[in-house]
Parts: C-alpha cells; sequence; structure tokens
C-alpha cells in the first residue's frame, strides 16, 4: 500500500478507495470550513495512475475526492485543462518511457548492452593472454559507464520537465485560484513504480509577496537579475496551438506558436515574481511531495521566511535557490 510522506492523502489502489487520514481534521458537516485546516505544502489528493502503461488517471475521482474536502473546482479549472496538458498520445507514451520504473528496468538491461559493445571493441584490438582480466576490465568500464548514465537520468529528474512541469503551468494558473498546485510525480518503491497525480494545498499569497520584494531590491540595486533568467531559463518554450483561418480557402489550420517563458524584463516586479511562480510550480510540487528538495531537514535549521510547513524550502525560496542565485 501506498502511503504519502504527510499522512493526509487518500489512497486508491485496486479500484477501491482507502481513505487514510492520520490528521486530525474537521468534521464532515463543516467540510466547506476545511480549507482553513489546510497548510502550505500538504497534499490534498494522491491519484495513482490506471497502470504502468496506461498513466492516466481518473479526473472524476479527483473531483469527488477534492470535494470532499471542500474545494468546488468548476470544470474549466481543473478536469478541462488537465486533460489538455496529460490526455495527449505523445505525452502518455513520455511518461511511459520516462518514468522511473522504466529507468529501473532499464539499468540491468543497459548494463549488459554496455558490456557486450565494450567486450566486442576491446576483443579487436587488446590480445590478452588472461581471458578474465579482459572481462575483469570490461566490467569494470561497463559498471562506470552504467552508473553515469543512470546518475545523469536520476539528475535530469530533478530539474524542469519540459514534457511534463512546462505542460501543467496552464493548469496551475487556474487551480493556484482554488488554493491548490498539481503536479506529476513518480519514484521506484519496493521495485513498483509509484506514478500519481498530485493535489497539493498551496497559498501563493506569502511566496508572491517575498519573491516581489527580492525582485524589487534585486532591481534597485542593479543586480544583472535578467540575464540570469535568460542564461536559466532560454531553454523553456511554451507551445500552444492556435486556430488560423485561412480567409482565401475558407479553411482552419492548427498553428503551433511558441512562447518563451522567460518574464519580459518590462513587466511589473509582481507580474515576473507571478510567472516566475507559476513555471516552476510543478516542478517545484514534484519534488517536494517526492521529498527530493535539498536543505536541511530539521525544523529549526530551515532558513527563515519558509512558507511550507511540510519541507525544507518554499515555492519562492526554491525559485530564489535554482534560478536567481
Ligand atoms: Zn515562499
Amino acid at each position: 500500500m501506498t502511503e504519502n510522506k504527510n499522512n493526509v492523502c487518500y489512497v486508491m489502489e485496486d479500484g477501491e478507495m482507502d481513505v487514510q487520514i492520520k490528521q486530525t481534521k474537521a468534521q464532515p458537516e463543516q467540510s466547506n470550513n476545511n480549507r482553513t485546516n489546510w497548510s502550505n505544502g500538504q497534499c490534498v489528493v494522491a491519484m495513482p495512475g490506471y497502470s504502468v502503461l496506461n498513466p492516466s488517471f481518473d479526473m472524476s475521482l479527483c473531483r469527488a475526492k477534492l470535494e470532499n474536502d471542500g474545494f468546488q473546482i468548476p470544470e474549466e479549472d481543473m478536469e478541462a485543462p488537465l486533460k489538455t496538458a496529460l490526455e495527449v498520445p505523445s505525452v502518455r507514451r513520455y511518461m511511459v518511457f520516462n518514468s522511473a520504473l522504466f529507468h529501473f528496468l532499464m539499468a540491468p538491461v543497459l548494463y549488459l548492452v554496455v558490456w557486450c559493445a565494450v567486450f566486442s571493441t576491446l576483443h579487436i584490438f587488446i590480445t590478452v593472454s588472461d581471458y578474465w582480466v579482459l572481462c575483469l576490465s570490461v566490467s569494470l568500464v561497463s559498471i562506470f559507464l552504467t552508473t553515469a548514465i543512470v546518475f545523469v537520468l536520476h539528475y535530469s529528474n530533478k530539474e524542469i520537465d519540459m514534457n511534463l512541469d512546462v505542460r501543467l503551468i496552464q493548469v496551475n494558473e487556474r487551480l493556484v485560484k482554488h488554493k491548490l498546485l498539481v503536479s506529476v510525480a513518480d519514484w521506484v518503491q519496493s521495485c513498483a513504480g509509484n506514478m500519481q497525480l498530485y493535489f497539493v494545498y498551496w497559498d501563493m499569497s506569502r511566496c508572491l509577496k517575498a519573491l516581489t520584494e527580492t525582485l524589487e531590491e534585486r532591481n534597485f540595486v542593479g543586480n544583472d537579475t535578467q540575464n540570469k533568467l535568460k542564461k536559466k531559463m532560454s531553454h523553456l518554450v511554451l507551445v500552444t496551438e492556435e486556430t488560423a483561418v485561412d480567409l482565401r480557402l475558407e479553411e482552419a489550420a492548427k498553428v503551433a506558436t511558441n512562447y518563451s517563458l522567460v518574464p519580459d524584463e518590462a513587466l511589473p516586479a509582481q507580474t515576473r515574481a507571478y510567472q516566475l511562480l507559476m513555471t516552476y510550480s510543478a516542478a517545484y510540487v514534484k519534488l517536494l511531495v517526492s521529498q527530493r528538495l535539498s536543505g536541511p531537514t530539521h525544523h529549526r535549521l530551515r532558513p527563515r521566511r519558509n512558507h511550507c510547513t511540510t519541507a525544507p524550502l518554499c515555492l519562492c525560496q526554491y525559485i530564489k535557490k535554482q534560478i536567481l542565485r
């Protein structure tokens, strides 16, 4: 049975809903007031995918669970943008082949392939009298190469994911109005994949205020913030499909438009702060729920002005550390 770190998540397994609420919460008749009981970073709902090969999520069950916790979200703010972001065949394929379980299963296969490749290459060029010396050196080289590839894959998983996190920006822009952020996170637990859609409570007001102040301070002292943003975010592009109508041919065609996610320097600090918070929201939640945010784990050692109760860093601090430093 999967258990969320915050102990307040619903867990669904084998089609049956198993409600686990270890925290003291309001009575059912006070469900509309439940939202006041949540604090930043607490997981409201964790919805597992249907299967390893079908990583889609039961949206109606998500809605039912969220409503039970007092989150009344219109369909156009949840199901519709989530379907646009995740229910695309190419995105589903990406989720299968880029899942933690797939990487986990790939490691031994990769080792064998690397071993054979290195052995056949060395065998041609080097004539060794002792066969076991060749086998031993090939094994050592293969272990080194496999470890390096697995490390690169693991490290890239900590970064913002162009195919999932960036696609979820538009969903989070809508959900944040309801004090929720969404992300897809997965990791391997007991040799089984654990891909889930996470809804995390997040009141953005304090992070927005703090990040706005930081951007204003840096503008004032002439800090080269814009160049840092361009350097760190130049690869982040949001692709949207827009319908263009050709009047001569009376045909409608889908045109892909690319938007850079680097906030415009001319915009007010608060708008730029908001854009940054939204851009990194899904990537941050992914690291938060899988406990991969690095920082002091002890409460007293955590940096001041942390607006998150369940992690060593809050969203605005994560952005300051990763992007603005
Ligand atoms: Zn914050």
